[in-house]
């Protein structure tokens, strides 16, 4: 089957002359469709700057990006049918949370009936219905956190991509919003990219993690393979040590 994104010979280099940095040397990673694909590795390895490459936030130095069947690269964020969630969840604060989900639609010019119809099968997957008409500042940080989602899942995009979205929450929060994530995810049936420096988040989300460091790819592989089968001493290491 083809891939729902593949990343070929990927090459970031930031600045210029003796000041030169590679953030990212020669990455090839293959994305099944409906997989939820981890990025993880220590600060600074260079999983934002990868992501921000898929999304079309930054171009890569070398090396091509396909997200279905087109080559995305030098294509506008806009044009890429991904959505992305970060960490800070910015929601419209003057909107409702239903205005809030269904405003990417309302850009589009999708009709009002198709766009409630969407903004509620949205909400009963996120199971937020009692929330629609609530505006930002009425809800605690989980439930902003799901708002997001719902908006990012309105568009029904091709992939999703996440930064780290779960690092500004507290720890309980954060395995409720884990467990969310990942029921999200089986009922969307989306293929995902998920960042995090989190070895347990990558250990219980991932379908299959790539662990990074220093711009390299370590290992891709599933949870099982790098846990049992490390390739080296530092994928071993870093997954065997406690968070
Ligand atoms: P991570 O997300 O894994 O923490 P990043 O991708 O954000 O890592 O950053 C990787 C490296 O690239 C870091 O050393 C960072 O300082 C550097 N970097 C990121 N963006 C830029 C930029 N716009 N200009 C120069 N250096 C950058
Ligand atoms: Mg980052």
């Amino acid at each position: 089957m083809a891939s729902a994104l593949k990343i070929s010979g990927i090459r970031k280099t930031f600045g210029h002359g003796d000041k030169m940095v590679e953030v990212l040397k020669r990455i090839d990673i293959d994305v099944a469709p409906g997989e939820f694909l981890i990025l993880v590795g220590p600060s600074g390895c260079g999983k934002s700057t990868l992501l921000n490459i898929i999304a079309g936030l930054e171009e890569p130095t070398e090396g091509a990006i396909r997200i279905g069947d087109r080559n995305v690269v030098g294509v506008a964020p806009a044009q890429r049918d991904i959505a992305m969630v970060f960490q800070s969840y910015a929601l419209y604060p003057t909107m409702s949370v239903a205005e809030n989900i269904g405003f990417a639609l309302e850009m589009r010019k999708v009709p009002k009936a198709d766009r409630d119809k969407r903004i509620n099968e949205v909400a009963s997957m996120l199971q937020i219905t009692h929330l629609l008409d609530r505006r930002p500042a009425q809800l605690s940080g989980g439930q902003r956190q799901r708002v997001a989602m719902g908006r990012a899942l309105a568009r029904q995009p091709q992939l999703f991509l996440f930064d780290e979205p779960l690092s500004n929450l507290d720890a309980k929060l954060r395995v409720e919003m884990r467990a969310e994530i990942k029921r999200l995810h089986q009922v969307s049936g989306i293929t995902s990219v998920y960042v995090t420096h989190d070895q347990i988040e990558a250990m219980t989300l991932g379908s299959r993690i790539a662990v990074m460091k220093d711009g390299v790819l370590q290992q891709l592989g599933t949870p099982d393979d790098i846990y049992s089968r490390p390739a080296n001493t530092y994928v071993a290491g870093f997954i065997g040590s406690p968070t």
